[in-house]
């Protein structure tokens, strides 16, 4: 771990790290002792002073050697959170290392352009200004389906505006935090950039509870970021929640078909579906959820399933045995309603690995589980609708709020439902792209605060007002 510029070793319980593709562990990794994260917390708050004072103009050029530094390993990271997540090595490599290193870059120009209103006599006799100071320590805690993007999401922001940073990654996929702390050692002061390992309850608890922390930024499921608001309330710490998704997909009579399926069969299993704005609930126009949920099937039944360098591979296993047990219950259930039918998948792929088939199930209802409740796994639903209203209704009749999208060739059409959904992000003709100049982040229980863009940069930051009177 890295505590106040020097590495150390966790002084508490071990924690096995798996392959997913192979369920064999790669390393154990020691946690945190509540010590150990009250001394990370201490040397961040130590280190504030002197970072705060720091001009944008040198956090950016720090945060651009740390871009160049990741780049100049980008395949050992990839490698290392291939073998960790059980992602297709590709993928990590061409996907998802260009926008790590975009994103420092992005926040790395975007400490030097911040922009508000204008200084004025607002009262006479009065000029007021407004200031954007940073918050102090901010506790990053990140989960395990993009384990050094969510850690770029976080760390980015927070450091480019003058914030210090503990960051606590999943005690599942720790591999590529531990590696990015290493190139963080050679370029930011000591105290400024901290990793600390382990789990919630043990680690990410105590973190949270500190007095000294001023900021919690979590990435993670529903119930973890109501617990971390709970730990929060004893010092009103500021909280930054993204939380999960059930991303719904309105497909018109109207749209392209074949680019909708083509753009399902991406968007919906990405990642193996690990990812909370998964294209996951589909809802299709009468005329067309025949053809759709018979090309989808089809189509999702060619994707090809395997180990992290197999040729050509496109699905990756689950993260553990556990979420795949989660995955196949919620296909159980669902096949046990009687009213659905599983059209692709449906089952584990035995042998070694955490494997799951990519899934499409045809006929849910919107009062079904399957409609209702975050899956995180390669897993479809179809449901039909009659009109427009039905289509928005139910789109918005959902505890979620992070994304959505909207298919359809009448441009009209598409934005007036996109101006009605209750969503972070509505995209149209596509889904799941995602740019760090514009903002990523939910409503309702999908949680709050913006990741990416100059809404990230305004999280970490308090707006104050100063007013001299002359
Ligand atoms: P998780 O909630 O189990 O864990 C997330 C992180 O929180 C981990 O580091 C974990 O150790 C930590 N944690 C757990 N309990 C804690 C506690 N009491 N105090 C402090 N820290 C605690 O989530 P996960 O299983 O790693 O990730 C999957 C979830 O993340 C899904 O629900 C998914 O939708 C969500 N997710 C959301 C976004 C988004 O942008 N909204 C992005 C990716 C993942």
């Amino acid at each position: 771990m890295l505590i106040d510029g020097q590495f150390v070793i966790g002084e508490g319980e071990m924690e096995k790290v798996l392959n997913p593709a192979t369920g064999q562990e790669l390393v154990s990794v020691p946690e945190a002792t509540v010590d150990q994260v009250h001394k990370a917390v201490s040397a961040a708050h130590r280190a504030f002073d002197a970072w705060s004072e720091t001009t944008p103009m040198e956090r950016s050029r720090l945060l651009l050697k740390l871009a160049d530094a990741i780049e100049a390993k980008a395949e050992t990271f990839a490698r290392l959170e291939s073998l960790n997540c059980g992602k297709p090595y590709a993928r990590a490599l061409g996907d998802e290392i260009p926008a790590i290193t975009d994103c420092y870059r992005y926040f790395a120009g975007a400490a030097r352009c911040m922009s508000g209103t204008v200084a004025n006599e607002y009262l006479a006799g009065h000029t007021s200004m407004i200031r954007r100071d940073p918050i102090g320590v901010v506790a990053s805690i990140a989960p395990w389906n993009y384990p050094l993007m969510m850690a770029a999401w976080k760390t980015a922001p927070a450091l480019a505006a003058g914030n210090t940073v503990v960051l606590k990654p999943s005690e599942q996929t720790p591999l590529t935090t531990l590696l990015l702390a290493e190139l963080a050692a050679e370029i930011f002061p000591k105290g400024v950039f901290n990793v600390i390992c382990g789990r919630g309850p043990t680690v990410g608890q105590p973190l949270v509870e500190h007095p000294k922390v001023a900021m919690v930024s979590v990435t993670g499921d529903v119930a973890t970021g109501r617990k971390i608001l709970q730990a929060a309330t004893g010092t009103l710490k500021r909280t930054h929640l993204e939380l999960g998704g059930k991303a719904p997909v309105i497909v018109f009579d109207d749209a392209d078909l074949d680019a909708v399926v083509d753009g399902i069969r991406t968007f919906g299993y990405y990642n193996a579906g690990q990812d909370c704005t998964a294209a996951c609930r589909l809802y299709a126009g009468a005329k067309v959820y025949d053809r759709l949920v018979a090309d989808l099937s089809s189509a999702v039944k060619t994707l090809k399933m395997g180990t992290q360098d197999e040729a050509d591979v496109e699905i990756g296993p689950l993260i553990s045995d556990r979420q795949r047990n989660r995955v196949a219950s919620f296909v159980e259930r669902a096949q046990m309603t009687g009213h659905m039918e599983i059209t692709a998948g449906g089952k584990l792929r035995s042998g070694a690995g955490f494997f799951y088939e990519p899934t499409v199930i045809a006929g849910a209802r919107q009062d079904d589980e399957i409609v209702k409740r975050e899956v995180f796994g390669p897993v479809v639903s179809v449901t039909r609708f009659s009109d427009t209203e039905q289509a928005i209704a139910w789109a918005n009749d959902s505890d979620y709020g992070l994304a959505s999208s909207v298919w359809t060739q009448d441009v009209a059409r598409a934005m007036r439902v996109a101006k009605k959904l209750q969503y972070g992000c509505t995209w149209i003709n596509t889904h799941f792209m995602l740019v760090n100049e514009m903002p990523h982040g939910g409503l309702k229980s999908s949680g709050y605060g913006k990741d990416m863009s100059m809404y990230a940069l305004e999280d970490y930051t308090v707006a104050r007002h100063v007013m001299v009177k002359f």
